[in-house]
């Protein structure tokens, strides 16, 4: 039955991509035509259905090519501008077709996609097939039909029912390859676990009322059964035109999200590690740049020597290079400053570090002079400077 340009595939969608809907489809001839003009894809997330027009076969041409197109284009996220934009090139597509003759003037075809993402949903659509949301038992049309029909109910001069019989009910206002400027409706939509998207073209709705189609699905929640048993319906019921049905149900909800949260995690991890070092290195830098502009006398080898540093040791790794070494014998210094020297006595700069030595000289020669009297006042005085200045300095 199914023997028309059905386009199916089995796009290949990376894992982590898979919205994780159940979804089904299928298509039918229907009773009457000698062909079955209508394209569909199936390409979880992507849904989408074509009803292609023009006669001769071109309708089918139009409609493959409008499919063909859309899988190329349409992203496997739920992006409304971009389903759009595959769209648009599909329009593109068709008339360049007709330009070039792979396809006959006049060909065209509607064209209703939609991206499901966990419960995200958006629809590009143009023409008069259909997207309903099955929700709470309840079906809701989200599309509006792009029909002069549809145009006439909304001001009034039509009902649904008289629409449903009217001899201009399959005038559609807007279709893919007649218009290069054609621009699709977009919906974006939040949808909930358990809903169903319905798509399908007027071959089902032009056949079943909104009622009967409501009916069908509260009857079958498998998606496929549910496809199979409305196209059923719709063949029952007289089967006039070609029959598409897509039914896909909202579902895996917490596996994207839980992949975009544990994405998160990771980057927040990341970003830690990378501002740890970074304070890590500034510290180091920071660090550095102290030792290197720090200095203190220590003793070395007995004399007094001037280091570039900090006195002591970080981890076990000494933080400190001899600077410069002076002849003043440590032990020839007043006690007090000879101990303090065994832990390093901390200046502000070189120049300090230089009247410092200075004073210890002066200290050791006024002390040399009054040997037998070391009690002088020249050392108290030395000593008295040399301990100020290191207290100092030294904190
Ligand atoms: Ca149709």
């Amino acid at each position: 039955m199914a023997a028309g340009p059905t386009y199916r595939t089995d796009r290949i969608v990376p894992e982590k991509r898979r919205a994780a809907a159940s979804f089904g489809s299928r298509t039918d001839i229907g009773c009457l035509r000698k062909d079955n003009e209508d394209s569909l894809v199936v390409a979880d997330p992507l849904f989408a259905v074509a009803d292609g027009m023009g006669g001769h076969d071109s309708g089918e041409v139009a409609s493959e090519i409008a499919i063909r197109t859309l899988l190329e284009f349409a992203p496997d996220y739920a992006d409304g501008e971009v389903l759009g934009t595959a769209v648009v090139e599909a329009n593109r597509a068709v008339l360049q077709a007709v330009a070039d003759g792979t396809g006959k003037p006049g060909m065209g075809t509607t064209m209703t996609a939609a991206v499901l993402e966990g419960e995200r949903l958006v629809i590009a659509h143009v023409g008069d097939s259909r997207a309903y949301l099955f929700y709470q038992g309840k079906l809701q049309q989200i599309t509006r039909d792009h029909s002069l029909m549809a145009d006439m109910i909304e001001a009034g001069q039509l009902t649904v029912e008289e629409a449903r019989v009217h001899p201009s009910r399959s005038i559609i206002t807007r279709a893919l390859g007649s218009d290069p400027n054609v621009l699709p409706d977009i919906y974006e939509i939040n949808v909930e676990t358990g809903d169903r998207l319905l798509i399908c073209t007027d071959g089902l709705s032009g056949m079943l009322t909104d009622d009967l189609i409501e009916k069908e699905l509260l009857q079958e929640p498998d998606p496929q059964l549910c496809a199979n048993n409305l196209v059923n319906a719709a063949l029952a019921a007289g089967g006039h035109d070609n029959v598409t049905v897509v039914v896909a149900e909202v579902s895996g909800l917490s596996e994207p999200r839980q992949e975009k949260s544990v994405r998160r995690a990771k980057v927040s991890a990341a970003f830690i590690v990378l501002a740890f070092f970074m304070v890590l290195a500034v510290a180091i830098g920071g660090f550095y740049y102290y030792t290197q502009n720090s200095f203190y006398l220590a003793e070395n080898n007995g004399r007094v020597a001037v280091y570039r540093g900090l006195p002591g040791s970080l981890f076990g790794i000494r933080i400190s290079d001899l600077e410069s070494m002076t002849d003043i014998k440590v032990e020839s210094l007043q006690p007090g400053v000879a101990n303090r020297l065994q832990e390093g006595i901390r200046v502000d700069d070189l120049d300090r570090a230089q009247e410092l030595i200075a004073e210890y000289r002066d200290s050791t020669r006024s002390a040399a002079t009054p040997e037998r009297d070391p009690s002088g006042g020249g050392g108290s005085d030395a000593q008295g400077s040399a301990a100020s200045g290191g207290s100092r300095s030294g904190g």
